[in-house]
């Protein structure tokens, strides 16, 4: 008889005592629907509330469950690639832990890929941000990553379900700053997308802060395109040829016996092309941070080694 296929479940969860409970034990209500071998990975991504309790509670009790901690708070993405990693499944699936992923739509991708999907994505119906700043933000966003990278990503989420041999072309990629969603889609493999209306993550707000998601958002555009150190150079070219004008200009009124006149033209000037110089350091700065920190090739996350007892090996 053919055995039972394994499917790995990567649930990065941060600061999540309200509902991680609720959400593993309604994960596990379905996954006994379904004909698969489950290994569910939590990935504690440095909680400081009761969810290490609540995570080693739900290891004991049972045994498809298994606890990667690390050492610190490395972020979702970070806490996503140590959980892949270690999933062993024929497919991996990536959900959230805070009940916004419905577990009810797993039977679906997994019969989705049981036909032959390599990537089967679950597409939000609607954004699910709440708050107009965020919610004009991820507009933003989404927009320009589409424009600058020329992938489309608008309404896509972390809750993926991604083939064996796609799991380990995502591990092979050595880059320290991963945007989960946006490595998968940038593999140009066929994807199956099913929709889901993302849940109302009940009893807390986002992990993010404002400044967080713009860091997140800004490193995520950088991941995917250099344009912005082009748009440098076109700025430079443009500040060249206005120049020429000018100076054709100053030169001409001299020559006219006129004195060149104009300190306000001097001080905008001097303004706008400070402004210019001084935003074209910051993109190159960025591009330069990132390259440094990728050079330095530290891992992304350091997970928890076990603790030691070396009471007994005394003199
Ligand atoms: N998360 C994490 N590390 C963090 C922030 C979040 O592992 O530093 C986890 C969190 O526990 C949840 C998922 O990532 O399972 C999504 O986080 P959140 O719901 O706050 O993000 P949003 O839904 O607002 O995108
Ligand atoms: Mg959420």
């Amino acid at each position: 008889m053919k055995s039972k296929q394994k499917l790995s479940i990567v649930i990065p969860v941060f600061n999540e005592q309200d509902l991680l409970e609720t959400m593993v034990t309604n994960l596990i209500g379905i996954l006994e629907e379904i004909e698969a071998e489950p290994d569910i990975l939590l990935v504690d991504d440095g909680s400081t509330d009761a969810t290490p309790e609540t995570i080693a509670r739900l290891c004991s009790d049972r045994n498809v469950i298994t606890a990667v901690t690390l050492s610190r708070n490395f972020g979702k993405e970070a806490a996503i690639h140590a959980g892949i990693a270690r999933a062993s499944g024929d497919c991996v699936l990536v959900m959230d832990a805070d009940l916004q992923h419905p577990p009810s739509l797993i039977p679906e991708m997994m019969a989705a890929w049981q036909k032959g999907a390599l990537v089967v994505e679950a597409v939000k119906l609607e954004p699910v941000r709440t708050g107009l700043v965020n919610r004009l933000g991820a507009v933003l966003f989404y927009r320009l990553y589409r424009r600058l990278s020329g992938l489309e990503i608008t309404n896509h989420s972390d809750f993926k379900l991604l083939d064996r041999s796609v799991a380990d072309l995502y591990l092979q990629m050595k880059e320290k700053h991963r945007f989960f969603r946006g490595l998968v889609h940038w593999m140009g493999l066929d994807a199956v997308q099913l929709t889901f209306a993302a849940g109302p993550s009940y009893a807390r707000s986002s992990r993010w802060s404002i400044f967080g998601l713009i860091k997140y958002a800004l490193n995520n555009i950088s991941s995917f395109t250099t344009l912005p150190l082009q748009v440098i150079t076109f700025m430079g070219v443009g500040v060249v040829l206005l120049g020429a004008v000018l100076g054709v200009w100053t030169l001409g009124d001299k020559l006219l016996g006129q004195s060149a006149e104009g300190f306000t033209t001097i001080n905008l000037l001097l303004i706008i092309l400070g402004g210019a110089i001084m935003t074209s350091l910051g993109i190159l700065g960025h591009y330069i941070g990132k390259i440094y920190e990728e050079v330095k090739d530290r891992p992304d996350y350091i997970v928890k080694p076990a603790m030691k007892d070396r009471e007994g090996d005394g003199p």
